[in-house]
């Protein structure tokens, strides 16, 4: 069983629920005070890349923590589909993304055992352990689809989950994905 602790309660050891394939588990602690947001604290937790243990070191040179979140915010009150949250990373950082992409390769490319997206995804989760951002299990559309659920994304304060654009809404084609064959 994949566990966490939340990281605003050490006494909550939280059990993780599978997200989709990609080995990606949600956790959420139920307490309702204590958490950046008001009520309970949900995030995401995906697979790291194997040749590299500290994820932190390449995400940290490329400011994930700030290019991600000003990604998101280019959505603001709504939750996004992960795709495109990847589109517009990839479309203000076409030169960060094309070296994720170069390393770990891309499913618009051909079938990959760790992909951009992956890393990208688990950037993602780690700015939701803290409530950087915020997270939420949803359908995946498109050429998502394949995933059955996906990670959707938005920024404090939380929008009410009415309130979402899906990858298939954005109508977006894989171009800004170098090498793509899609
Ligand atoms: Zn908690």
């Amino acid at each position: 069983m994949n566990r966490q602790v939340c990281p605003f309660h050490a006494d909550e050891d939280i059990p993780g629920t599978l997200l989709n394939d990609d080995g990606a588990y949600t956790f959420t602690c139920d307490r309702s005070t204590g958490h950046p947001t008001p009520g309970h604290h949900t995030w995401m937790h995906a697979p790291e890349p194997v040749d590299m243990p500290e994820l932190t070191e390449l995400a940290q040179e490329l400011r994930l923590d700030v290019e991600l979140p000003a990604a998101i915010a280019l959505y603001p009150g709504r939750w996004v589909e992960y795709g495109i949250v990847e589109a517009a990373y990839a479309s203000a950082n076409a030169h960060d993304f094309a070296r994720l992409v170069e390393r770990y390769s891309h499913t618009a490319i051909a079938p990959t055992q760790y992909s951009a997206s992956a890393f990208i995804a688990a950037t993602l989760g780690r700015l939701s352990r803290t409530g950087h951002v915020l997270f939420h299990t949803g359908p995946a559309t498109g050429r998502w689809r394949y995933n059955g659920q996906i990670s959707w994304w938005a920024l404090p304060p939380e929008p009410s989950w009415e309130d979402r654009t899906s990858w298939v809404d954005l109508d977006r084609a894989m171009d800004y994905v170098p090498g793509s064959t899609e």
